[in-house]
């Protein structure tokens, strides 16, 4: 299983199955505070998670309606997660990084903009700060009618993290961060799954893996799979050959292309929802939303 604190890349698509179990977290305790932006004229560059304020939409949508044209949004909101992967890896970066729990970006207010030559003045002529200048020169932030939200971030993972290991080191919700050489939540985020946690949360993406997945949704997925009639002869929690196998024939009698692949929005789980529903009362850990 790999690790957030395996990750030696400077990306987020390495670990945007725990940051989407984040996302996902932080919109069931702070419900309102982030928004989409994926249906705004917007081209995404690679490993956008295309949230931010409400505040900063509006501010982006007027910008976009006036400017007549896409632009392309590298980064908007980061969580947690992906501020971490971005630290452990500022060495890679040449750029400044900001340390897990410190980045505008994890308060949802900033994005960065490929195209920024050409629209920088447009930006700053609407209300747009230029924060750092040609040190950051894609970094954009909206400070009109925000919220401080760095923290919320941090208490979706710090809930996170105790469902997953409800027998093990709990962790206190406040969303402190603390000195990162002592931070236990530190330790904790780099001691996840980058694949996300099984089983709590925003469903995590089930498929064969090597080394292969293991635990209670892949449980579930197996009983559901045989309440659907597929035949499976084990139920051992392991995403195992057998189970792709399961998987593909599943997809191939509901007519769904046969990737074994299931993700959390995707067709497939949409058509095993029903079977998963019917097993899924066998005490899977839920996450508690913890109000702030
Ligand atoms: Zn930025």
């Amino acid at each position: 299983m790999v690790l957030v604190k395996d990750i030696k890349e400077f990306r987020s698509m390495p670990v945007r199955g725990l940051d989407r179990q984040v996302v996902w977290q932080f919109n069931q305790m702070s419900p309102g505070l982030l928004v989409s932006i994926d249906d705004l004229n917007i081209n995404k560059g690679d490993g956008l998670l295309p949230f931010c304020q409400a505040a900063v939409r509006d501010a982006l949508a007027n910008f976009l309606k006036s400017y007549g044209k896409a632009i392309t949004i590298n980064n908007a909101y980061r969580s947690v997660i992906v501020q971490t992967v971005f630290w452990n890896n500022k060495n890679l970066a040449g750029g400044m990084v900001a340390q897990p729990g410190k980045s505008d970006h994890q308060n949802g207010v900033s994005i960065d903009i490929e195209e920024w030559p050409q629209i920088k003045d447009l930006l700053i002529k609407n209300g747009w700060q230029w924060t750092y200048g040609m040190k950051d020169s894609m970094h954009f932030d909206w400070t009109k009618g925000i919220e401080f939200i760095k923290d919320d971030t941090i208490k979706a993972f710090q809930a996170l993290w105790n469902a997953a290991n409800p027998g093990g080191q709990q962790l206190l919700v406040d969303g402190g961060m603390g000195d990162l050489a002592n931070s236990k939540t530190f330790q904790c985020i780099n001691n996840s799954p980058a694949e996300g946690f099984g089983g709590v949360g925003y469903p995590r993406t089930l498929c064969l893996t090597s080394p292969i997945q293991v635990g209670k949704d892949i449980g579930q997925l197996q009983l559901a799979l045989r309440k659907a009639g597929i035949k499976l002869d084990t139920a051992d929690q392991q995403f195992g050959p057998a189970t792709d196998k399961a998987v593909k024939e599943f997809q191939t009698a509901n007519s769904l292309a046969a990737d074994g692949i299931i993700s959390a929005e995707g067709e497939t789980r949409k058509k095993l929802q029903p079977y998963l529903d019917g097993v899924a009362s066998a005490a899977s850990p839920s996450v508690i939303p913890n109000k702030k």
